[in-house]
């Protein structure tokens, strides 16, 4: 088939050739009619009607052009925006501000990363500990709001002795407590029969001291067996918090008088 230039226009100029594209070549004039022209006119605009049909083609590149330049090459000249030499400069062009952007983008990671360590570092160093802080302290505020009072508790477990709840009573004490033989050498037997035929009223009773898990409360307590008046006791009590029964319990006992 023959060719023709791409990027001419039409013999009736109603048409620009893109590369690719069939026409209708005059054989007469170096025109060529797009086939809508030749359809409706069947004659070229020099008047000749030896016609045959033709195709778009540019020139045939050499061997040593790549297929990627020719391509760009015919684009750039069909579409008459750039000349491949401006091509070749964007090229460099684009392809060096490419490596400035990447020299950029490199710094702008390495910036990132260092920030990102000094994060961490700040974090772990400065941050970590305030939170560590403020978490100690909202544990024990949170604690404190729920533990009920030390005194409360003693005047509870009291209660419990002279109401006969003898087993919530002994509940009451913490393991190390249930165990103290000099106290009870029967253990809970001795606990029971010592308290089976007393009951108390607490005369005075002060905080000592307390702590998130620790408390001291010393008390006066006077003892009855049914209405004799038995005398009293000065006594500190250590409660340690028993997180897992959310109460305290008694820990120790030391007598004063
Ligand atoms: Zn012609």
């Amino acid at each position: 088939m023959e060719t023709f230039e791409p990027g001419i226009a039409s013999a009736y100029n109603t048409h620009n050739f893109t590369e690719g594209e069939e026409g209708i070549k005059c054989c007469t004039c170096p025109r060529v009619m797009t086939i809508y022209e030749w359809e409706e006119k069947r004659r070229c605009f020099c008047q000749g009607t030896n016609v045959v049909p033709a195709r778009a083609r540019s020139a045939p590149p050499t061997r040593l052009e790549s297929n990627r330049t020719r391509a760009s090459f015919s684009r750039s000249r069909q579409n008459n925006i750039v000349p491949p030499i401006a091509a070749t400069n964007s090229t460099i062009n684009s392809r060096s501000t490419t490596n400035i952007n990447s020299t950029r983008t490199q710094n702008h990671a390495f910036s990132n990363k260092f920030m990102a360590i000094a994060a961490l570092i700040l974090f772990s160093f400065c941050v970590q500990p305030v939170l560590n802080l403020f978490n100690n302290l909202s544990l024990q505020l949170s604690q404190s709001r729920l533990q009920i009072p030390p005194e409360q508790f003693m005047k509870n477990y009291y209660f419990k002795i002279n109401s006969s709840k003898y087993e919530q009573a002994w509940e009451d004490l913490s393991p190390k407590f249930q165990a103290k033989s000099d106290l009870m050498p029967y253990g809970k037997t001795s606990y029971l029969n010592f308290w089976k035929s007393r009951r108390v009223e607490i005369e005075s009773i002060n905080l000592v001291d307390q702590k998130s898990n620790y408390a001291e409360v010393n008390i006066r307590l006077r003892y009855f067996a049914q209405s004799r008046n038995l005398g009293s006791n000065y006594i500190s009590y250590t409660l340690i918090w028993n997180s897992s029964k959310n109460n305290w319990q008694i820990d120790d006992s030391k007598l004063f008088n």
